[in-house]
């Protein structure tokens, strides 16, 4: 057998590297056709590494009753999501600036000054549903993807390419977050936090009276929202979509709106 002539080897190894790009390329679901070059399974470890980082800078709360609140509305919501089957991981922030917000493999932020903004449980779901579901349709890693290229996010997962890792560290402990959410992405999550929290038995209105509250504090008094609103651009034409999504649910009789352990923990952390 004749040896392959150079070209046609160029074009072969071509044939395989698309091949195993696009198995990094989210393959079902919400993912589906998105590009993304990391694997689930890279995703989770890099969270890992970031939470394990993002513990010592930042200064989560060790208040059982709080965090233990918080973390079960999140996993009811989670359980309404394509990656229920993940280990999901919520915080809470002792920080009173208005924030919330979640990095790549399941970790979810949410700071106390939220909880005390957030006047019934509801609203505090509408603003998880919509971070987790940046989670689920791994916005995230999609924007690590654009930015970076396969060689640096291969280096940055195998702990390789300590310049890379530490920037995006940064990013996350003074901003809040990763990146500056494209429109898209925001409506994404938005329609996909409606139908998980409304799934979940959460009065899916709260996303909309949430979002109402955060463009009347950013008129009021822009600081306390402000790394919100540099990562989730926020517009009154986005809550009239979520309140259209949340109409075109059927009605139920069940749904969540407040609940009294939730006023204990606001209670609890403004004490
Ligand atoms: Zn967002």
């Amino acid at each position: 057998m004749k040896p392959f002539p150079r070209a046609h080897f160029t074009v072969v190894m071509a044939l395989l590297l698309a091949l195993a790009l696009g198995s990094g390329c989210g393959s079902a679901g919400v993912n589906k056709g998105d590009f993304n070059l990391m694997s689930l399974q890279d995703e989770w470890a890099l969270g890992q590494k970031l939470a394990a980082d993002i513990e010592r800078q930042l200064p989560l709360s060790q208040d059982q009753a709080v965090v233990g609140y918080v973390n079960q509305v999140g996993q009811r919501i989670v359980r309404h999501t394509e990656m229920a089957q993940m280990p999901w991981t919520f915080h809470v922030v002792n920080d009173p600036a208005i924030n919330a917000f979640a990095i790549p493999g399941g970790h979810v932020y949410v700071n106390t000054g939220l909880i005390a903004a957030a006047d019934s449980v509801s609203e505090l779901a509408g603003v998880m549903a919509h971070e987790i579901n940046h989670g689920v349709a791994r916005h995230s890693t999609e924007q690590l993807s654009k930015a970076y290229g396969l060689e640096i996010l291969a280096s940055l997962v195998l702990g390789q390419n300590p310049a890379a890792y530490q920037t995006i560290l940064a990013q996350i402990i003074g901003g809040g977050a990763l990146a500056r959410f494209s429109r898209d992405a925001e409506n994404e999550a938005d329609v996909l936090g409606v139908r998980s929290m409304y799934q979940a038995g959460y009065d899916p209105r709260g996303m909309a009276s949430m979002f109402e509250e955060l463009l009347s504090r950013e008129k009021r008094s822009p600081s306390s929202v402000q790394r919100f609103f540099s990562t989730h651009p926020l517009t009154a034409d986005r809550i009239t979509k979520v309140m259209a999504e949340a109409q075109k649910l059927p009605a139920r009789g069940d749904l969540i709106t407040d609940d009294p352990n939730y006023q204990a923990i606001r209670r609890q952390i403004s004490s």
